[in-house]
């Protein structure tokens, strides 16, 4: 791999300005042109350039599979909302955003939907017919299968991943062939086929399974200090259903704490004006102190639709503007406090060039690729500012100073950690690369990212 491709390759942040989209080598053949869109040969934050200007946008299962047979080799895009390399192709992209159908089954209570489906779209639409998912990531537009391909998150102590709740997919495998997973046909391949990284084939439509629709109400409190944290960690983090806490990492305090409660009609609950200390905000807040509010969903304790108070950041809104770098480090849960200590050390160098920080719980669970496997967990995320050379530098530190916690860094957001160092965090992945050799031999579904990643020690 010549100094390029690594670059590109290594979760590392690429600007436009760094590295252009190089030709593709286009066939001659029009049954062969993939579409050219270039509105989308970025990703959704500007910071990551596509590395091919081909991208296939099939309308139908069989168009994928057309499209997947003749590709030398291919990348599925979602909603474009990776920070990285991942999601990159330096011959061929394919998009799935016309398959968007939604079918609810409500003895099974589960829907199926099409890849190109978000989040967005389908919480209104399952909650129209009652139902619920368990959890929600910051912010809806992402797409269902997208999050799910990168084990995506929301909180709370007892809330697994976003893909835990998938229980099938179907996706066109290397051959162009259609497969079809399911959690109580296949439990162990489909333990390691749901945080497929893109690299199992193009999955074309996926099953979750459904709840019955509930409210949720949610308050912020301000100025909670770390002290508390040192041992009331697990009781501040299960105050809600799920709690998410800010910090620039100043003064030893999360600027904000976020609770959010699921209503329960008959146990109606007064938020006290309290909570360890830390003040209950009188208004909306955004994480990012002094920003607007607007984009943000309802915390003054009002009650709300589940999928209007689980993400930060209401639907018709872009949560900032979209400049911005992302980074993320899950830690046990079990030294939560010592990792956030640790990172603390650092708070001058990470505070000029930081957003905010977000402190969050996920429950573990089983699925092989997961940030979270078999490891209940604390994930402790940064928003930048778009300032990739300092923030280049900044990484390692962090990263050194987490290396006692065996830090496993979100597959979707920016890191430098070494490939070695990422692959031995992944007790299954040498099973998830057979997988892989089974469903994809020649490799037509990886790039770069994943030869870094996966197979270069
Ligand atoms: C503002 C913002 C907020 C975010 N908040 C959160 C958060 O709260 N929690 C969290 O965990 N993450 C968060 N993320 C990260 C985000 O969830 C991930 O980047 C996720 O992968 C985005 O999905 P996407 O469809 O945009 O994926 P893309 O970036 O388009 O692709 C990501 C991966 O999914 C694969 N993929 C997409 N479609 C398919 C398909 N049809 N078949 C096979 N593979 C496919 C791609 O190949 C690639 O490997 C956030 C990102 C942004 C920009």
């Amino acid at each position: 791999m010549d100094k390029r491709e690594f670059l590109k390759a290594s979760g590392l942040a690429l600007t436009g300005t760094m590295l252009t989209p190089f030709a593709s080598g286009q066939s001659s053949n029009p049954a062969e042109s993939a579409q050219r869109s270039p509105a989308t040969r970025k990703n959704w934050s500007g910071n990551y350039t596509y590395s091919t200007d081909r991208l296939d946008t099939p309308a139908s299962v069989e168009e994928v599979q057309a499209a997947v047979k003749r590709a030398r080799k291919i990348r599925a895009l979602g909603t474009r909302h990776s920070f990285n390399a991942i999601a990159d192709s330096a011959v061929e992209q394919i998009s799935l955003q016309h398959l968007d159908q939604m079918v609810i089954d409500p003895a099974a209570r589960t829907v199926t939907l099409g890849a190109g489906v978000t989040y967005g779209k389908l919480a209104p639409y399952i909650d129209s017919h009652g139902f619920a998912l368990h959890n929600l990531a910051s912010l809806p537009h992402i797409s269902v299968v997208g999050g799910c391909a990168t084990a995506t998150h929301g909180s709370g102590m007892r809330n697994r991943n976003l893909s835990s709740a998938c229980s099938a997919l179907e996706l066109v495998t290397a051959n162009g062939d259609r497969l079809t997973l399911s959690r109580a046909k296949d439990p162990d391949h489909f333990a390691g086929s749901v945080i497929g990284l893109g690299a199992l084939g193009i999955v074309t439509s996926l099953t979750l399974d459904l709840i019955p629709t509930y409210q949720v109400e949610q308050v912020v409190y301000q100025d909670l200090s770390f002290d508390e944290l040192e041992h009331n960690l697990d009781t501040i983090f299960g105050s809600g259903y799920s709690v998410s806490l800010f910090t620039d990492w100043q003064n030893h305090r999360a600027t904000q704490v976020w609770i959010k409660r699921r209503v329960d009609p008959d146990k109606p609950y007064t938020w006290p004006q309290e909570f360890y200390g830390a003040k209950r905000a009188t208004q909306n807040l955004h994480p990012v102190t002094g920003h607007s509010a607007e984009s943000c969903t309802e915390q003054r304790g009002i009650p709300g639709p589940w999928y209007e108070r689980l993400p930060h950041f209401r639907m018709n809104f872009t949560p900032s503007s979209g400049s911005e770098l992302q980074t993320e480090y899950f830690v046990p849960r079990e030294h939560a406090y010592e990792a956030i200590r640790a990172v603390e050390q650092l708070r001058d160098r990470i505070t000029p060039h930081l957003f905010v920080t977000e402190l969050r719980t996920i429950e573990s669970d089983s699925l092989w690729m997961s940030m979270a496997y078999q490891r209940p967990s604390l994930a402790i995320h940064f928003t930048w500012k778009p300032e990739w050379p300092a923030v280049q530098k900044i990484l390692p530190l962090i990263e050194a100073k987490l290396a006692p916690f065996e830090p496993r860094p979100h597959w979707a957001k920016l890191f430098t950690l070494p490939p070695a160092a990422v692959q031995s965090r992944y007790v299954k992945l040498a099973d998830f690369k057979e997988l892989l050799r089974q469903h994809d031999p020649d490799g037509k579904f990886r790039n770069a990212f994943l030869e870094t990643y996966l197979y270069n020690a």
